[in-house]
């Protein structure tokens, strides 16, 4: 990194070259529509459905796309991740199949079913507690003892990379849309979309759409620099991000239009929008594009729409209590 110029940030060639490599291993997930949810914005939307990727979520195409591409010697030693979400079933489950040992650095108190799912894809978890240990401190020395490259949720040149072939897939399939609006964590999803829509579809306005309690990348946005908060608290646990990357923010900044953002419940309206109507499992992270086209947080109006849908990864309790008929 240079202080003047700042870290050198991945291109659109870097998205074509993780469209390579994820070629026949990634799912071409479909592009979707319904006519219902035309109607209801009077708009032209359509759906890019990551719930049916591999593993659930969009977070396999940078996963795999970061260890498919280190050197041998790096891959035989194995890579370590901190993370209790779908980051850590996608470089688990990218690990088992490239035969690259993983590393995931989880909470004590992480939820048994994720802690399950890890182990099932093959990654080696190893437990912290959070409220004494810092993780990062315990990423930093594993991976100095046995050599492992650290491969974080959302701020690295491949695993952005690879999240932007999502979009690409998107807008060679259904596009050149007027408007895409894509969910936003740490900002490796939108940062890739990004990269791939300037690229294929110049005239298209980028939205990203955060939790209403954690909107730290729009207070970036209008701040120009980024802005910390603290966890928050919302459903939307894969965007529990408390801040934007180094490489994500500058490329955010450059290509998005703006951020906005939703509440919970209108998360929990759209979930049961893809569940009744599209026969759609979607996750509450999953949802947030598509609930700031609903709920028109995005302006959609008489425009052709693209709408990532992020990720289907929600235990069935809380998916059968999220989508319960209020009385
Ligand atoms: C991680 C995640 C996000 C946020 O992605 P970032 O790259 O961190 O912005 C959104 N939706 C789902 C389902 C996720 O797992």
């Amino acid at each position: 990194m240079n202080a003047q110029t700042g870290p050198s940030l991945p291109t659109y060639a870097d998205v074509e070259a993780a469209a390579e490599r994820l070629k026949g291993i990634a799912h071409h997930t479909p592009a979707m529509s319904s006519a219902t949810a035309n109607r209801r914005t009077n708009a032209s939307l359509v759906f890019k459905p990551e719930n049916l990727q591999r593993m659930g979520a969009f977070k396999f195409r940078g996963g795999y796309n970061a260890i498919a591409s280190l050197s041998p010697a790096q891959k035989k030693a194995g890579v370590v991740t901190f993370s209790s979400g779908n980051h850590a079933q996608a470089i688990a489950y990218a690990g088992q199949l490239l035969g690259v040992p993983t590393t995931i650095i989880m909470p004590n108190d992480a939820p048994a079913a994720k802690v399950a799912a890890t182990e099932g894809y093959g990654g080696q978890v190893v437990r912290y507690d959070r409220y004494t240990q810092d993780r990062l401190a315990i990423g930093d020395r594993l991976a100095s003892e046995r050599g492992l490259t650290i491969i974080p949720p959302y701020d690295h040149p491949h695993v952005i990379a690879g999240q932007g072939t999502a979009t690409k897939e998107l807008i060679e399939d259904a596009g050149p849309f007027d408007i895409l609006i894509v969910p936003l964590g740490g900002g490796g999803l939108l940062a890739g979309a990004a990269l791939a829509a300037k690229a294929l579809n110049p005239g298209c306005r980028i939205f990203g759409v955060e939790p209403e309690a954690g909107n730290d990348g729009q207070q970036s946005l209008r701040k120009g620099e980024i802005v910390k908060i603290g966890v928050p608290k919302t459903i939307a646990d894969g965007a529990q991000t408390a801040f934007l990357g180094d490489l994500t923010f500058p490329i955010i900044q450059r290509d998005v239009e703006d951020i906005v953002t939703v509440s919970d419940a209108a998360l929990i309206d759209a979930m049961r929008f893809f569940a009744e109507r599209m026969k759609l499992v979607v996750e509450p992270t999953g949802c947030l594009a598509a609930a700031a086209a609903f709920t028109g947080a995005v302006p959609v109006e008489g425009r052709r729409v693209g709408v990532i849908l992020s990720g289907g990864n929600v235990d069935l309790a809380s998916f059968a209590r999220f989508i319960a008929p209020s009385v």
